[in-house]
């Protein structure tokens, strides 16, 4: 199967979980990154998100979709015996606790229920996050948190300053240092003015935690590529950009699935004449790939802290055996004691029978 965010990462977190299991130490304390999605209207946010999690269950579409922050939690979880047949993933809202989603395309259904009971039904939005957990043995634990798009012009139920409202809300999303900002721009679209690059600089300055995610490349003017943007000649980011090919409206219309988009978007890459001498800068499992070895850095920031505070039960521990005595390790050492021990013991009985004692000596 195709690399998912985090797949590659959870055998790691798996190992050291078992090795952390006896001492209790809590890998929570490995905080990861977010994942968080900046971007115009219908550039592909959801659809990018969607299939780096390897599941159906996003809003989307041509028209304003996201219009609530999603804060969407993965939670990794071993299947259990009493599981049954297609219950060892589903969703859980916090608005809905206890309420059990199996059915992925029921998760959709809420989200959209949801945003409608907070901004309406008529293209409104808010800045009140929805706030998804999906607990699968297929994710790592982390957080991907999906945007409402920049937009300009208000619609609908959108007040005058839509587009300002909606920066400020992408902001407090991705300028936590904590965040790996993918900033997506369709390729139909005039890239060396991207408003996602723009507000990904806004919030990164150093590039430091900027993925470039390019869009939308089935459907560029014909006779144009992104051959340089890709490259990075035209906006230079230090991470680097991944060109990426999501099912179009009539795909969704279809009901087609994430794994026929993900063969489909093999062949496109693969048959292109200038993106198939580009497969570094190109595919979702590429992208997936190049999310799960930031992932793997990060946890291998950790280990050194992890060695020390392991060290130092350690040290601890073995000051607590110390005081149990120095260590026996011959049998004739260890029948020695055990000697002494019976011998007192018997002469402390027989006293006791013989009247000449009330108790035995504990000592
Ligand atoms: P968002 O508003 O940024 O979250 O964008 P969505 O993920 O909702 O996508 C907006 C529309 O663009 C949907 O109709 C998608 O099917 C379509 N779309 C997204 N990515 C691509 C792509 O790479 N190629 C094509 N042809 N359509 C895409
Ligand atoms: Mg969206």
């Amino acid at each position: 199967p195709s690399p998912t965010i985090g797949s590659s990462v959870i055998p790691i977190i798996n190992k050291l979980q078992d090795i952390l299991a006896p001492v209790e130490f809590e890998l929570s304390k490995i905080s990861l990154p977010h994942v968080a999605v900046v971007g115009s209207q219908s550039s592909g946010k959801s659809s990018v998100l969607e299939a780096l999690v390897g599941r159906d269950f996003l809003p989307r579409g041509c028209d304003i979709c996201t219009r609530r922050p999603l804060l969407l939690m993965l939670e990794n979880r071993s299947p259990r015996p009493e599981d049954g047949d297609g219950m060892v993933e589903w969703g859980e809202f916090h608005h809905l606790p206890g309420r059990l989603f199996y059915n992925f395309s029921n998760i959709r259904k809420e989200i959209q229920a949801e945003t409608q009971r907070e901004a309406g039904c008529n293209k409104g939005v808010s800045d009140k996050q929805i706030r998804l957990k999906i607990c699968s043995p297929n994710v790592l634990n982390m957080t991907l948190v999906d945007l409402p798009g920049i937009t300009k012009v208000p619609v609908g139920d959108q007040p005058s300053d839509i587009e300002a409202r909606i920066r400020k809300m992408i902001m407090a999303h991705i300028s936590q240092e904590n965040s790996i900002i993918l900033a997506v721009t369709p390729a139909n679209s005039d890239l060396a003015t991207s408003d996602a690059l723009q507000m990904a600089r806004e919030a990164d300055p150093t590039g430091r935690r900027t993925i470039g995610v390019i869009t939308k490349l089935d459907i560029m003017d014909r006779g144009t590529d992104a051959r340089n943007f890709l490259l990075g000649k035209v906006v230079p980011l230090r991470l680097g950009y991944v060109g990426v090919v999501n099912r179009s409206q009539e795909d969704i219309n279809k009901n087609r699935s994430i794994a026929e988009a993900l063969a489909y978007e093999e062949q496109f890459f693969r048959d292109h004449p200038i993106y198939s001498g580009l497969p570094d800068c190109c595919s979702i499992p590429q992208l997936a790939r190049k999310l799960n070895q930031i992932l793997e850095q990060h946890i291998r920031m950790f280990l050194p802290g992890l060695k020390a505070e392991l060290n130092s039960r350690m040290v601890g521990v073995s000051k607590e055996l110390r005081t149990y005595g120095e260590p026996m390790e011959s049998i004739g050492e260890k029948s020695v004691i055990l000697l002494s021990i019976l011998t007192k013991y018997c002469e402390a009985f027989s006293a006791m029978v013989d009247g000449k004692s009330d108790g035995m000596s504990t000592k």
